[in-house]
Protein backbone atom coordinates (compact mmCIF):
# COMPACT_ATOMS: atom_id res chain seq x y z
CA UNK A 1 0.00 0.00 0.00
CA UNK A 2 1.01 3.48 -0.57
CA UNK A 3 -0.90 6.37 -0.74
CA UNK A 4 -0.30 9.70 -2.41
CA UNK A 5 -1.34 13.37 -1.03
CA UNK A 6 -4.61 13.07 -2.85
CA UNK A 7 -5.78 9.78 -1.36
CA UNK A 8 -5.41 11.54 2.19
CA UNK A 9 -7.02 14.43 1.30
CA UNK A 10 -9.99 12.35 -0.50
CA UNK A 11 -10.08 9.74 2.67
CA UNK A 12 -10.18 13.11 4.72
CA UNK A 13 -13.02 14.47 2.81
CA UNK A 14 -14.53 11.15 3.09
CA UNK A 15 -14.64 10.65 6.74
CA UNK A 16 -15.71 14.15 7.21
CA UNK A 17 -12.80 14.86 9.21
CA UNK A 18 -11.99 18.02 11.19
CA UNK A 19 -9.08 17.85 12.80
CA UNK A 20 -5.78 15.83 12.25
CA UNK A 21 -3.33 15.10 14.50
CA UNK A 22 0.43 14.89 13.59
CA UNK A 23 2.49 12.36 15.47
CA UNK A 24 5.83 11.61 16.04
CA UNK A 25 7.73 10.29 19.37
CA UNK A 26 10.80 11.43 21.23
CA UNK A 27 13.85 9.40 22.24
CA UNK A 28 11.94 7.45 24.38
CA UNK A 29 8.73 7.04 22.54
CA UNK A 30 7.08 8.80 24.19
CA UNK A 31 4.17 10.48 21.36
CA UNK A 32 3.56 14.13 20.43
CA UNK A 33 1.09 15.14 18.00
CA UNK A 34 0.21 18.73 17.37
CA UNK A 35 -3.41 18.73 15.96
CA UNK A 36 -3.97 20.62 12.92
CA UNK A 37 -7.54 21.72 11.37
CA UNK A 38 -8.49 20.20 8.17
CA UNK A 39 -7.46 23.42 5.90
CA UNK A 40 -4.40 22.84 7.02
CA UNK A 41 -3.72 19.10 5.45
CA UNK A 42 -2.67 20.19 2.13
CA UNK A 43 0.57 22.32 3.46
CA UNK A 44 1.11 19.71 6.09
CA UNK A 45 1.29 16.98 3.48
CA UNK A 46 3.92 18.97 1.56
CA UNK A 47 6.13 18.73 4.81
CA UNK A 48 5.62 22.72 4.91
CA UNK A 49 4.43 22.95 8.87
CA UNK A 50 7.02 23.49 11.46
CA UNK A 51 7.28 23.41 15.19
CA UNK A 52 9.34 24.12 17.98
CA UNK A 53 11.58 20.84 18.70
CA UNK A 54 13.12 22.71 21.91
CA UNK A 55 11.24 21.43 24.72
CA UNK A 56 10.78 18.01 22.96
CA UNK A 57 13.30 15.08 25.04
CA UNK A 58 15.78 14.22 22.91
CA UNK A 59 15.36 17.35 20.06
CA UNK A 60 17.49 20.26 20.22
CA UNK A 61 18.35 23.75 21.88
CA UNK A 62 16.46 26.53 21.68
CA UNK A 63 18.75 28.06 19.14
CA UNK A 64 18.23 25.37 16.31
CA UNK A 65 14.99 24.44 17.64
CA UNK A 66 12.83 25.14 14.00
CA UNK A 67 11.51 21.48 12.68
CA UNK A 68 9.64 20.17 10.15
CA UNK A 69 7.15 17.64 10.25
CA UNK A 70 6.59 15.20 7.16
CA UNK A 71 3.79 13.38 7.75
CA UNK A 72 3.55 9.52 5.62
CA UNK A 73 0.91 9.27 3.99
CA UNK A 74 0.42 5.39 4.49
CA UNK A 75 0.03 5.92 8.09
CA UNK A 76 -3.40 8.16 7.79
CA UNK A 77 -6.12 6.54 10.02
CA UNK A 78 -9.51 8.03 11.45
CA UNK A 79 -9.86 7.59 15.02
CA UNK A 80 -12.87 5.20 15.80
CA UNK A 81 -13.68 6.66 19.04
CA UNK A 82 -15.18 10.03 18.14
CA UNK A 83 -18.12 10.59 16.21
CA UNK A 84 -18.11 10.51 12.44
CA UNK A 85 -19.49 14.01 11.85
CA UNK A 86 -16.28 16.27 12.35
CA UNK A 87 -14.15 13.08 13.22
CA UNK A 88 -10.04 13.43 14.18
CA UNK A 89 -7.51 11.42 12.07
CA UNK A 90 -3.96 11.18 12.61
CA UNK A 91 -0.76 10.90 10.45
CA UNK A 92 2.91 9.92 12.04
CA UNK A 93 5.41 11.68 10.92
CA UNK A 94 9.43 11.89 9.88
CA UNK A 95 10.98 15.16 11.74
CA UNK A 96 13.09 17.24 9.27
CA UNK A 97 15.45 20.05 9.93
CA UNK A 98 15.45 23.54 8.18
CA UNK A 99 18.35 21.84 5.55
CA UNK A 100 15.67 19.10 4.63
CA UNK A 101 17.52 16.37 6.27
CA UNK A 102 16.21 13.59 8.22
CA UNK A 103 16.95 15.13 12.06
CA UNK A 104 19.24 13.09 14.61
CA UNK A 105 17.24 12.95 17.36
CA UNK A 106 14.09 11.21 14.96
CA UNK A 107 13.78 7.75 15.91
CA UNK A 108 11.71 6.82 12.89
CA UNK A 109 14.23 8.15 10.90
CA UNK A 110 16.88 6.04 13.19
CA UNK A 111 14.80 2.76 11.83
CA UNK A 112 14.41 3.88 8.44
CA UNK A 113 18.23 4.23 7.57
CA UNK A 114 19.09 0.60 9.55
CA UNK A 115 15.47 -0.70 6.99
CA UNK A 116 17.83 1.39 4.12
CA UNK A 117 20.57 -1.20 5.20
CA UNK A 118 18.29 -4.47 4.80
CA UNK A 119 17.39 -3.28 1.37
CA UNK A 120 20.59 -2.66 0.09
CA UNK A 121 21.24 -6.02 0.83
CA UNK A 122 18.14 -6.70 -1.37
CA UNK A 123 16.34 -7.60 2.01
CA UNK A 124 12.67 -6.56 3.76
CA UNK A 125 12.66 -6.90 7.51
CA UNK A 126 9.35 -8.80 8.55
CA UNK A 127 8.76 -7.80 13.08
CA UNK A 128 5.83 -9.24 14.70
CA UNK A 129 5.36 -8.11 18.81
CA UNK A 130 3.56 -9.57 21.57
CA UNK A 131 3.51 -6.99 23.70
CA UNK A 132 1.70 -7.67 27.20
CA UNK A 133 0.26 -5.08 29.75
CA UNK A 134 -1.74 -5.25 33.05
CA UNK A 135 -4.90 -3.76 33.53
CA UNK A 136 -5.39 -2.03 37.46
CA UNK A 137 -7.77 -0.43 39.08
CA UNK A 138 -7.35 3.16 39.24
CA UNK A 139 -8.54 4.75 43.32
CA UNK A 140 -10.96 7.16 44.32
CA UNK A 141 -8.96 10.05 42.72
CA UNK A 142 -8.24 8.33 39.05
CA UNK A 143 -4.48 7.80 40.10
CA UNK A 144 -3.34 4.18 38.81
CA UNK A 145 -3.25 1.12 41.56
CA UNK A 146 -1.86 -2.15 40.89
CA UNK A 147 -4.68 -3.94 42.62
CA UNK A 148 -5.95 -6.44 39.40
CA UNK A 149 -9.26 -7.11 38.35
CA UNK A 150 -9.20 -10.56 39.34
CA UNK A 151 -7.73 -10.70 42.13
CA UNK A 152 -11.03 -10.77 44.31
CA UNK A 153 -11.57 -8.70 46.94
CA UNK A 154 -13.15 -5.17 46.57
CA UNK A 155 -14.92 -5.77 43.36
CA UNK A 156 -15.11 -9.52 43.41
CA UNK A 157 -19.05 -9.38 43.87
CA UNK A 158 -19.71 -9.02 39.90
CA UNK A 159 -19.97 -11.71 37.43
CA UNK A 160 -18.44 -9.57 34.59
CA UNK A 161 -14.93 -9.76 34.06
CA UNK A 162 -13.89 -5.79 33.41
CA UNK A 163 -10.33 -7.13 32.02
CA UNK A 164 -11.74 -9.10 29.46
CA UNK A 165 -14.50 -6.78 28.51
CA UNK A 166 -11.77 -3.93 28.45
CA UNK A 167 -9.70 -6.62 25.84
CA UNK A 168 -12.56 -7.32 23.40
CA UNK A 169 -12.81 -3.05 23.00
CA UNK A 170 -9.46 -2.78 22.40
CA UNK A 171 -9.37 -5.73 20.24
CA UNK A 172 -12.20 -4.31 18.01
CA UNK A 173 -11.25 -0.74 18.20
CA UNK A 174 -7.69 -1.46 16.98
CA UNK A 175 -9.43 -3.93 13.91
CA UNK A 176 -11.24 -0.03 13.26
CA UNK A 177 -8.16 0.65 12.78
CA UNK A 178 -6.73 -1.67 10.41
CA UNK A 179 -5.06 -4.53 13.33
CA UNK A 180 -5.14 -8.05 11.68
CA UNK A 181 -5.66 -9.37 15.07
CA UNK A 182 -4.27 -13.07 15.62
CA UNK A 183 -4.60 -13.76 19.24
CA UNK A 184 -5.91 -12.50 22.24
CA UNK A 185 -5.37 -13.79 25.44
CA UNK A 186 -5.66 -13.37 29.17
CA UNK A 187 -1.65 -13.88 30.45
CA UNK A 188 0.09 -16.10 33.11
CA UNK A 189 -0.05 -13.25 35.66
CA UNK A 190 -3.06 -11.98 37.36
CA UNK A 191 -4.50 -8.77 35.53
CA UNK A 192 -2.33 -9.15 32.50
CA UNK A 193 -3.02 -9.41 28.92
CA UNK A 194 -1.55 -9.68 25.84
CA UNK A 195 -2.74 -9.20 22.06
CA UNK A 196 -1.06 -10.19 18.93
CA UNK A 197 -1.51 -8.53 15.80
CA UNK A 198 -0.41 -9.70 12.39
CA UNK A 199 3.81 -8.97 12.04
CA UNK A 200 4.45 -6.24 9.63
CA UNK A 201 7.27 -4.73 7.91
CA UNK A 202 9.57 -3.52 10.38
CA UNK A 203 8.20 0.40 10.07
CA UNK A 204 4.47 -0.51 10.16
CA UNK A 205 5.46 -2.58 13.00
CA UNK A 206 7.02 0.17 14.66
CA UNK A 207 4.13 2.63 13.84
CA UNK A 208 1.60 0.30 15.27
CA UNK A 209 3.19 -0.49 18.77
CA UNK A 210 2.77 3.45 19.21
CA UNK A 211 -0.78 3.31 18.35
CA UNK A 212 -1.18 -0.20 20.02
CA UNK A 213 -0.40 1.34 23.33
CA UNK A 214 -2.06 4.67 22.92
CA UNK A 215 -5.71 2.73 21.84
CA UNK A 216 -4.88 -0.13 24.47
CA UNK A 217 -4.42 2.76 27.49
CA UNK A 218 -7.44 4.96 25.96
CA UNK A 219 -9.99 1.67 25.76
CA UNK A 220 -8.73 1.13 29.18
CA UNK A 221 -9.14 4.38 30.73
CA UNK A 222 -12.93 4.33 29.68
CA UNK A 223 -13.38 0.97 31.30
CA UNK A 224 -12.65 2.87 34.51
CA UNK A 225 -8.93 0.73 34.14
CA UNK A 226 -5.59 2.02 33.89
CA UNK A 227 -3.48 -0.02 31.13
CA UNK A 228 0.38 -0.30 31.94
CA UNK A 229 3.25 -1.44 29.74
CA UNK A 230 5.67 -1.26 33.06
CA UNK A 231 7.55 -4.25 32.46
CA UNK A 232 6.95 -5.52 36.48
CA UNK A 233 4.78 -3.84 37.95
CA UNK A 234 4.74 -6.89 40.84
CA UNK A 235 7.12 -8.10 42.58
CA UNK A 236 6.25 -12.21 42.40
CA UNK A 237 4.38 -12.54 39.36
CA UNK A 238 5.83 -12.56 35.57
CA UNK A 239 6.69 -9.31 34.14
CA UNK A 240 5.50 -7.52 30.57
CA UNK A 241 7.62 -8.76 27.46
CA UNK A 242 7.28 -7.62 24.29
CA UNK A 243 9.06 -10.62 22.47
CA UNK A 244 9.96 -9.78 18.97
CA UNK A 245 9.47 -11.80 16.40
CA UNK A 246 11.57 -11.13 13.30
CA UNK A 247 12.47 -12.27 9.87
CA UNK A 248 14.10 -11.62 6.30
CA UNK A 249 12.19 -11.66 3.17
CA UNK A 250 13.73 -11.69 -0.18
CA UNK A 251 11.51 -11.80 -3.66
CA UNK A 252 8.71 -12.06 -1.58
CA UNK A 253 10.53 -15.27 0.02
CA UNK A 254 11.43 -16.04 3.68
CA UNK A 255 15.06 -16.36 3.57
CA UNK A 256 15.48 -18.12 7.00
CA UNK A 257 13.70 -20.96 5.64
CA UNK A 258 15.95 -23.51 3.82
CA UNK A 259 14.19 -26.73 3.88
CA UNK A 260 18.21 -28.14 3.27
CA UNK A 261 19.86 -26.37 6.14
CA UNK A 262 19.96 -27.89 9.74
CA UNK A 263 16.95 -27.36 11.66
CA UNK A 264 15.91 -26.02 8.20
CA UNK A 265 16.99 -23.05 8.44
CA UNK A 266 19.48 -21.07 6.56
CA UNK A 267 23.21 -19.64 6.78
CA UNK A 268 21.53 -16.26 7.30
CA UNK A 269 19.21 -17.19 10.29
CA UNK A 270 21.92 -18.48 12.07
CA UNK A 271 24.15 -15.67 11.17
CA UNK A 272 21.55 -13.24 11.90
CA UNK A 273 21.13 -15.02 15.42
CA UNK A 274 25.16 -15.07 15.73
CA UNK A 275 24.88 -11.14 15.26
CA UNK A 276 21.69 -10.58 17.89
CA UNK A 277 23.99 -12.96 20.79
CA UNK A 278 26.79 -11.02 19.78
CA UNK A 279 25.29 -7.86 19.89
CA UNK A 280 22.59 -8.01 23.21
CA UNK A 281 23.96 -6.77 25.96
CA UNK A 282 24.95 -3.87 23.94
CA UNK A 283 21.52 -3.28 23.09
CA UNK A 284 19.63 -4.18 25.91
CA UNK A 285 19.78 -0.44 26.99
CA UNK A 286 17.45 -0.09 24.08
CA UNK A 287 15.10 -2.86 24.33
CA UNK A 288 15.09 -2.43 28.23
CA UNK A 289 15.25 1.26 28.99
CA UNK A 290 14.41 1.87 32.46
CA UNK A 291 15.42 0.79 36.13
CA UNK A 292 12.04 -1.32 36.46
CA UNK A 293 13.05 -3.68 33.27
CA UNK A 294 15.81 -5.27 34.92
CA UNK A 295 13.38 -6.53 37.74
CA UNK A 296 11.72 -8.45 34.90
CA UNK A 297 14.80 -9.73 33.17
CA UNK A 298 15.55 -12.46 36.60
CA UNK A 299 15.55 -16.03 36.76
CA UNK A 300 11.65 -17.80 37.07
CA UNK A 301 9.32 -16.02 35.07
CA UNK A 302 9.91 -17.08 32.11
CA UNK A 303 11.77 -13.59 31.09
CA UNK A 304 14.99 -14.93 29.59
CA UNK A 305 18.41 -13.94 31.36
CA UNK A 306 20.92 -15.71 28.95
CA UNK A 307 22.62 -15.40 25.86
CA UNK A 308 21.48 -18.18 23.94
CA UNK A 309 19.36 -19.80 21.90
CA UNK A 310 16.90 -22.28 21.71
CA UNK A 311 14.07 -24.14 19.64
CA UNK A 312 12.13 -25.48 22.54
CA UNK A 313 12.73 -23.94 25.77
CA UNK A 314 11.86 -20.13 26.41
CA UNK A 315 14.23 -19.48 28.79
CA UNK A 316 16.98 -18.13 26.65
CA UNK A 317 17.18 -14.67 25.32
CA UNK A 318 16.51 -16.33 21.69
CA UNK A 319 13.82 -19.09 20.58
CA UNK A 320 13.09 -20.57 16.81
CA UNK A 321 9.15 -20.76 16.79
CA UNK A 322 8.81 -24.10 14.98
CA UNK A 323 6.78 -23.07 12.09
CA UNK A 324 9.09 -22.91 8.54
CA UNK A 325 8.17 -21.94 5.38
CA UNK A 326 7.04 -18.60 5.30
CA UNK A 327 6.69 -18.39 8.94
CA UNK A 328 10.37 -19.08 9.83
CA UNK A 329 11.64 -16.31 12.45
CA UNK A 330 13.65 -15.51 15.03
CA UNK A 331 11.67 -14.69 18.28
CA UNK A 332 13.83 -12.21 20.66
CA UNK A 333 12.75 -12.35 23.84
CA UNK A 334 13.99 -9.78 26.40
CA UNK A 335 12.30 -6.78 24.78
CA UNK A 336 9.85 -5.01 27.07
CA UNK A 337 6.88 -2.95 26.03
CA UNK A 338 8.62 0.11 27.99
CA UNK A 339 11.32 0.30 24.97
CA UNK A 340 10.73 2.90 21.97
CA UNK A 341 9.87 0.95 19.51
CA UNK A 342 11.36 2.09 16.34
CA UNK A 343 14.84 2.76 18.09
CA UNK A 344 14.47 -1.13 19.48
CA UNK A 345 13.88 -2.65 16.33
CA UNK A 346 16.63 -0.47 14.77
CA UNK A 347 18.97 -1.75 17.45
CA UNK A 348 17.78 -5.89 16.58
CA UNK A 349 18.00 -5.91 13.14
CA UNK A 350 20.85 -3.78 12.85
CA UNK A 351 22.43 -6.32 15.23
CA UNK A 352 21.19 -9.20 12.92
CA UNK A 353 22.38 -7.91 9.59
CA UNK A 354 25.47 -7.40 11.04
CA UNK A 355 25.96 -11.03 12.03
CA UNK A 356 24.57 -11.98 8.47
CA UNK A 357 27.46 -9.32 6.94
CA UNK A 358 30.33 -10.48 9.15
CA UNK A 359 29.25 -14.51 8.83
CA UNK A 360 29.03 -14.80 12.82
CA UNK A 361 28.85 -18.06 13.99
CA UNK A 362 25.62 -18.86 15.99
CA UNK A 363 26.55 -20.86 19.11
CA UNK A 364 25.01 -24.63 19.67
CA UNK A 365 21.21 -24.50 20.75
CA UNK A 366 20.47 -25.41 24.32
CA UNK A 367 17.81 -27.46 24.73
CA UNK A 368 17.51 -27.54 28.38
CA UNK A 369 16.10 -24.74 30.79
CA UNK A 370 18.97 -22.84 31.90
CA UNK A 371 17.34 -21.46 34.96
CA UNK A 372 18.50 -25.07 36.29
CA UNK A 373 21.51 -24.82 35.41
CA UNK A 374 24.31 -24.07 37.95
CA UNK A 375 26.85 -21.39 37.54
CA UNK A 376 29.30 -23.83 36.67
CA UNK A 377 27.44 -25.57 34.47
CA UNK A 378 26.63 -22.55 32.35
CA UNK A 379 30.28 -21.43 32.62
CA UNK A 380 31.11 -24.61 30.96
CA UNK A 381 28.63 -24.42 28.38
CA UNK A 382 30.04 -20.77 28.09
CA UNK A 383 26.57 -18.85 28.43
CA UNK A 384 27.04 -15.86 29.33
CA UNK A 385 24.11 -13.62 31.01
CA UNK A 386 22.31 -10.30 29.79
CA UNK A 387 23.27 -7.03 31.93
CA UNK A 388 21.74 -6.95 35.60
CA UNK A 389 20.95 -3.64 35.90
CA UNK A 390 20.10 -0.56 33.67
CA UNK A 391 24.15 0.50 34.77
CA UNK A 392 25.34 -2.05 33.34
CA UNK A 393 23.45 -1.90 30.46
CA UNK A 394 24.74 1.42 29.71
CA UNK A 395 28.17 0.63 30.06
CA UNK A 396 27.66 -2.06 27.21
CA UNK A 397 25.98 0.47 25.40
CA UNK A 398 28.37 2.70 25.79
CA UNK A 399 31.22 0.34 24.40
CA UNK A 400 29.21 -0.55 21.54
CA UNK A 401 30.31 0.92 17.74
CA UNK A 402 27.67 -1.21 15.97
CA UNK A 403 25.11 0.11 18.14
CA UNK A 404 26.18 3.43 18.37
CA UNK A 405 26.64 3.65 14.42
CA UNK A 406 22.53 2.14 14.62
CA UNK A 407 21.87 4.80 16.58
CA UNK A 408 23.73 7.67 15.41
CA UNK A 409 25.66 10.25 17.66
CA UNK A 410 23.52 13.00 18.40
CA UNK A 411 20.68 9.43 20.12
CA UNK A 412 23.50 7.61 21.76
CA UNK A 413 24.42 10.50 23.30
CA UNK A 414 21.79 11.78 24.43
CA UNK A 415 19.91 9.02 25.77
CA UNK A 416 22.51 7.79 27.37
CA UNK A 417 23.03 11.22 29.30
CA UNK A 418 19.40 10.84 30.07
CA UNK A 419 19.27 7.64 31.43
CA UNK A 420 22.56 8.46 33.65
CA UNK A 421 20.32 10.48 35.49
CA UNK A 422 17.67 8.43 35.88
CA UNK A 423 19.71 5.30 37.43
CA UNK A 424 21.37 8.34 39.79
CA UNK A 425 18.22 9.34 40.64
CA UNK A 426 17.48 5.92 41.13
CA UNK A 427 20.26 5.04 43.77
CA UNK A 428 19.81 8.08 45.75
CA UNK A 429 15.87 7.78 46.95
CA UNK A 430 15.76 5.63 49.34
CA UNK A 431 12.71 2.56 48.52
CA UNK A 432 10.20 0.96 50.46
CA UNK A 433 12.78 -2.18 50.55
CA UNK A 434 15.26 -0.45 53.02
CA UNK A 435 12.64 1.07 55.25
CA UNK A 436 11.07 -2.66 55.49
CA UNK A 437 14.75 -4.01 56.02
CA UNK A 438 16.36 -1.58 58.22
CA UNK A 439 14.38 0.83 59.75
CA UNK A 440 13.04 -1.14 62.79
CA UNK A 441 16.46 -3.14 63.08
CA UNK A 442 19.04 -0.43 63.41
P1 LIG B 1 4.39 -17.15 20.66
O1 LIG B 1 4.30 -18.60 20.30
O2 LIG B 1 5.73 -16.75 21.15
O3 LIG B 1 3.27 -16.74 21.57
P2 LIG B 1 3.07 -16.39 18.20
O4 LIG B 1 3.06 -17.67 17.47
O5 LIG B 1 1.80 -15.99 18.90
O6 LIG B 1 4.24 -16.37 19.27
O7 LIG B 1 3.51 -15.26 17.14
C1 LIG B 1 3.78 -13.97 17.56
C2 LIG B 1 4.07 -13.04 16.39
O8 LIG B 1 4.90 -13.64 15.37
C3 LIG B 1 2.81 -12.58 15.66
O9 LIG B 1 2.83 -11.18 15.64
C4 LIG B 1 2.99 -13.16 14.26
O10 LIG B 1 2.32 -12.42 13.26
C5 LIG B 1 4.48 -13.11 14.14
N1 LIG B 1 5.04 -13.80 12.96
C6 LIG B 1 4.57 -14.89 12.29
N2 LIG B 1 5.35 -15.16 11.23
C7 LIG B 1 6.33 -14.22 11.19
C8 LIG B 1 7.43 -13.96 10.33
N3 LIG B 1 7.72 -14.71 9.27
N4 LIG B 1 8.21 -12.90 10.62
C9 LIG B 1 7.97 -12.12 11.68
N5 LIG B 1 6.97 -12.32 12.51
C10 LIG B 1 6.14 -13.36 12.29
MG1 LIG C 1 2.22 -14.95 22.69
MG1 LIG D 1 1.16 -17.43 20.65
MG1 LIG E 1 3.00 -13.67 26.27
MG1 LIG F 1 6.50 -15.34 22.47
Amino acid sequence: MSLTKQDVLNMAKEANVKFIRLQFTDIFGIPKNVAIPVDQLGKALDGELMFDGSSIEGFVRIEESDQYLRPDPNTFTVFPWRPRDGSVARLICDVYTPDEEPFAGCPRCTLQKVLKEAEEMGYSVNVGPEAEFFLFHTDESGRPTTITHDQGGYFDLSPVDLGENARRDMVMTLQEMGFEIEASHHEVAVGQHEIDFKYDEALATADKLITFKFVVRTIAQRHGLHATFMPKPIFGINGSGMHTHQSLFKNGENIFYDPNGPRQMSEEAYHYIGGILQHAPAFTAITNPTVNSYKRLVPGYEAPVYLAWSEKNRSPLIRIPARRGVGTRVEVRSPDPSANPYLALAVMIKAGLDGIKNKTQAPAPVDKNIYDLTEKQREELKIASLPGSLKEALNELENNVLIREALGTHTFNRFITAKRIEYQDYEMKVHQWELDNYLAKF
